[in-house]
């Protein structure tokens, strides 16, 4: 067998594109992993880059760089070969191997015309029953994207293939006597093969774009692993989602950048945003009709799409792009755009605005569903709890005595159900007033102000919705005071032990979504400040990205409550 050197790649390449767990490094000579063929999870899988070879010192496999990338997919050595070459992008051997982000091209290689829509569809519809959806995708829709088996399977959401697939279920689509010529995803290789293009590196999650005729128009990848360009920042989260495209590949395609529609086509109002996946959950979540872009000024279809709802009976649309939008100028086009075109077609336009913590609108409506768990949780607080944090006045005992006799579970115990401790339980019975008196003692109450950036103030300063990373970026050491106005000033009561980053936080969840009476600003997020004060001492606080961080504010710069600087 030719030695390692002959290839253009590396055993460290093979091990990155199996995603192997490292667990150490002993020197250069040898790493240690995960073995991917027996499964075994200690790190037992020596990796030697010296030489380009491998062994498991728990199941005895060894051999060259192919054969652990053959045995763990379960291929032939020149099968693995083709594959990773593919999937690291590099061509025949002695070629400088670079990696790329996203090189998908081959120069001036012949490209098919677009197949017809229906076509499409039915491609895409049977590739779709050769996928299935992995539990770890299926945790992600569940935890993350807080969607039900249901939806998930109304959706359609697929996992990609393995890419030692990607010839077989091209071929297994032409036997089933469908098109693969011209539809986006699918290109012939070098060895005059159709095969659908799924990498190793870009494996994910497979989304359904849906045309508002209900056709399958395209397919979307959320990719497990952000592709980061080379020479990015390490702070910048990288590209997420990919379309499924050949372009660029021979006899490739390009994705045509479809726009994504769930909901009723004959809907009043329709809701515009970026991200089908973000779409699919906000109507999941709310039932309303949403059409989505991919990419946020991909917005060209939306001219016909708005003209064919006009038609249809739609008089509003709602733009509901990221949150980001006040910040991002590239959101900030494109949602402009939406405005512009929605106008064209005679159609009514108002722009959504949400809590500012949460950037696309599925965050936010799925932050208030679980918003509502918690009520329910806060539902459950015994009555020692609730005095102590301010939600209910003394008198409120007789109230859970009366709840206590009621209970049909009659094993708890009356100061257990009222969390009263065995002293404080005997001071209930004989003197109450005794009571609210130690009760009294173990709360407090904190007053504080919170301020905001004016509208001005966000329109003329980056760090608006930021941390204090980019207020420092900014050129500032310290919040510019005379940016901010006074938005809340109120009070709050606490159990006595708390630390500030409790009372903090507290503040924090009280001045979100369902706003005290009075509060005059949005919810509270980055970029505002907190200041608690009682009588001369004053601490003031930057919401940041993880918490608060203490800043000076010098806050007889900030202007008052009250003048509201007009609202859009
Ligand atoms: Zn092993």
């Amino acid at each position: 067998m030719a030695s390692g050197r002959d290839f253009p790649f590396t055993i460290l390449d093979i091990a990155d594109l199996l995603r192997l767990n490292i667990r150490r490094r002993g020197g250069s000579r040898v790493v240690y992993a995960d073995c991917p063929i027996c499964g075994d999870r200690r790190g037992k899988l020596g990796l030697y880059p010296e030489i380009d070879t491998w062994r498991c010192y728990h199941c005895g496999e060894c051999g060259g760089m192919l054969a652990l990338y053959g045995k763990a997919h379960g291929i032939g050595n020149s099968e693995a070969y083709q594959e990773i070459c593919n999937a690291l992008e590099v061509g025949a051997p002695g070629r400088e191997y670079t990696p790329k982000a996203k090189v998908e091209t081959v120069p001036d290689a012949p490209q098919t015309q677009r197949a017809s829509p229906q076509e499409i569809h039915r491609t895409l519809t049977v590739l779709l029953t050769m996928l299935t959806l992995s539990p770890a995708h299926r945790e992600h829709l569940r935890a993350k994207r807080g969607l039900t088996d249901e939806q998930i399977q109304g959706f359609g959401f697929k996992s990609t293939p393995p890419a030692y697939q990607c010839r077989a279920v091209a071929a297994q689509l032409l036997k089933q006597g469908c098109t693969v010529e011209g539809i986006p995803g699918f290109y012939l290789d070098g060895g005059g093969r159709w095969r659908a293009k799924f990498y190793q590196r870009t494996s994910g999650i497979v989304i359904l774009l849906r045309g508002v005729d209900g056709l399958l128009q395209g397919l979307q990848i959320r990719l497990d692993h952000p592709i980061k360009k080379v020479g990015d920042p390490p702070e910048k989260s990288g590209i997420k989602y990919l379309p499924f495209t050949s372009t660029g590949k021979p006899m490739g395609v390009t994705s045509g950048n479809p726009i994504h529609f769930v909901g009723d086509p004959s809907s009043r109002v329709v809701y515009v945003t970026e991200g089908a996946l973000k779409a699919d959950i906000a109507h999941a979540l709310t039932g309303r009709t949403f059409a989505a872009t991919v990419g946020v000024n991909n917005t060209k279809g939306l001219d016909e799409l708005f003209a064919f709802l006009r038609r249809n009976g739609t008089e509003e649309i709602v733009e509901a792009e990221d949150m980001d939008k006040f910040c991002n100028p590239n959101v900030s086009r494109g949602a402009s755009k939406v405005h512009e075109l929605a106008l064209k077609n005679g159609l009514k336009c108002r722009r959504l605005v949400w809590n500012p913590n949460y950037k696309g609108i599925d965050d936010w409506l799925l932050a208030l569903r679980r918003k509502e768990m918690k009520k329910k949780e806060r539902e459950q607080m015994n009555f020692k709890e609730m005095y102590l944090n301010g939600m209910c006045p003394f008198g409120y005992i007789d109230g859970c005595m009366d709840q206590w006799r009621n209970r049909p579970d009659l094993k708890m115990s009356a100061a257990v159900y009222l969390g009263l401790d065995h002293e404080e339980h005997k001071m209930f019975l004989h003197e109450p007033a005794s009571l609210k008196e130690r009760l009294d003692s173990q709360r407090r109450t904190q007053k504080f102000r919170v301020f905001q950036l004016t509208r001005e103030g966000i329109r003329v300063h980056d760090f608006a919705f930021r941390g204090t990373d980019f207020l420092h970026k900014a050129g500032y050491e310290q919040p510019p005071a005379d940016s901010y106005q006074l938005v809340y000033d109120g009070e709050l009561v606490h159990p006595r032990e708390w630390t500030e980053n409790n009372v903090l936080e507290r503040i924090f969840s009280l001045c979100n979504d369902d706003l005290p009476t009075g509060y005059q600003g949005h919810s509270l997020s980055m970029s505002d400040i907190v200041e608690l004060y009682d009588g001369d001492n004053r601490d003031f606080f930057y919401c940041d990205e993880d918490g608060f961080t203490p800043v000076r504010f010098d806050a007889e710069q900030a202007a008052p409550m009250g003048e509201a600087d007009g609202d859009e």
